[in-house]
């Protein structure tokens, strides 16, 4: 296959570099330090159109393919991956079951709001007793006249702290099927929540909470669609988004890339420049291959979503890849920098421990694991 980006999609590349080294670049060091999340970011994404890039323009989007989507996720991520996936939570995962799903009301509602960067959206599905095993949750959803009364809790949720609303996912029925999952748009404030935000090791500017749920009592117009059942709409946003995450994967792993390179080619030792060494040398070619390998799995999976023929297996194998290289790239820039990989002068020993997350966010890889494996004895 041959493959080029288009002019427009070249365009939107150097849009978002300029836009991230003016709005996020200057503020990553104070933001990880205080583990802050700047929320006066999501107006500013909304005027330049990030926060609707998928959707049509017929529904308020800015109408862009999955490929300059990953182009943006690659070139944030570059920047501040903790930016990144506060942004992918609250314009993708968080709102993406409400475009497909939701009624007019709540598309209006919701899915507007959250365009115009006037409501910030947390997609709650993991729970303490299970982040793999989601078929399993336990926070209820109990009938009650005009509306539903909600009980359990949600672990590890990105933007709980602030969200302005979670799009939460609760058992309406006792059956572990997956028809017994329904999706929720939970307003923030709810005298039923309590937010605890969570001290991180990876990420720590994008905020992450643990979300009580007691007698939380919803109105009737919450409920997803107006209808039980929207699991389906949790696993094609996954699906999507496993592909968007692995462009994450790529903008950290080509930033130590590219930070070790720079560091190689002007620290000298023995006299001479540590590329020269051939240890070190192979070692950003192994590097550079990866990148190459990630870039071009991430491409193929944009592009595959675009043709509408991207399914979970694929989408999975590209995770898997993508996230676990990003990790062996990362660990090897701390390598070529030595002691200086540790410091915060640098950034790679902060760009190691936010690939980390992606060992997790969006499904393990033993879970990507099993999705490939199960379509194995079919081929
Ligand atoms: C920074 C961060 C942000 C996150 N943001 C969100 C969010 O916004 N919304 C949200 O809903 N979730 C979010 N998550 C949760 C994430 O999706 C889960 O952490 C992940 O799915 C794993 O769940 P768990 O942590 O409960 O691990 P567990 O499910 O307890 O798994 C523990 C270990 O057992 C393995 N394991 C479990 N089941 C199997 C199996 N069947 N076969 C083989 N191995 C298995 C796992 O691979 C893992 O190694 C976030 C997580 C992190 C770290």
């Amino acid at each position: 296959m041959d493959f080029a980006f288009t002019p427009a999609q070249e365009q939107v590349r150097e849009t978002i570099i300029r836009f991230a080294q003016k709005h996020i670049a200057p503020r990553v060091r104070e933001i990880e330090e205080t583990e802050t999340f700047p929320v006066d970011l999501f107006p500013k994404f909304a005027d330049v159109g990030l926060m609707g890039i998928r959707y049509p323009e017929e529904d308020g989007g800015a109408g862009m393919d999955k490929v300059t989507d990953c182009i943006v996720r690659e070139e944030m991520s570059r920047v501040c991956q903790s930016i990144s996936a506060a942004w992918s939570a609250a314009t993708h995962i968080g709102i993406w079951p409400i475009w497909r799903g939701g009624t007019d009301y709540q598309k209006e509602r919701w899915f507007s709001a959250a365009l115009r960067g006037e409501a910030i959206a947390a997609f709650a599905l993991s729970e303490p007793d299970g982040g793999s095993d989601t078929r399993a949750l336990k926070t209820k959803a109990e009938k009650v006249p005009g509306g539903w009364k909600l009980n359990g809790a949600k672990l590890y949720i990105t933007n709980a702290p602030f969200a302005n609303f979670l799009l939460l996912a609760a058992r309406t029925k006792p059956e572990l099927t997956s028809d017994a999952i329904s999706l929720f748009i939970v307003d923030l404030p709810n005298p039923g929540i309590v937010i605890d935000k969570l001290d991180k090791e990876g990420i720590r500017a994008s905020e992450t909470g643990l979300v009580h749920i007691a007698d939380a009592f919803v109105p009737d117009e919450a409920l997803l669609g107006g209808k039980e059942g929207s699991y389906h709409l949790v696993m094609e946003a996954l699906a999507e988004n496993r592909v968007g995450v692995s462009a994450n994967c790529l903008g950290m792993a080509r930033n130590a890339y590219e930070v070790a390179l720079d560091y190689a080619k002007t620290r000298l030792v023995r006299g001479k420049p540590i590329i020269e060494h051939q240890a070190v040398a192979h070692r950003l070619a192994d590097m550079a291959t990866d990148v190459e390998t990630m870039r071009w799995m991430v491409y193929h999976g944009a592009w595959r979503v675009d043709q509408g023929t991207c399914d979970m297996a694929l989408a999975s194998k590209i995770k898997l890849h993508c996230s676990e290289t990003a990790v062996r790239v990362t660990e090897s820039a701390i390598r070529v920098l030595g002691g200086a990989g540790l410091m915060r002068e640098y950034p790679v020993g902060r760009i190691h421990r936010d690939a980390l997350v992606y060992l997790m966010g969006e499904g393990t890889s033993e879970i990507q694991r099993n999705i490939i494996s199960r379509t194995l004895k079919a081929e």
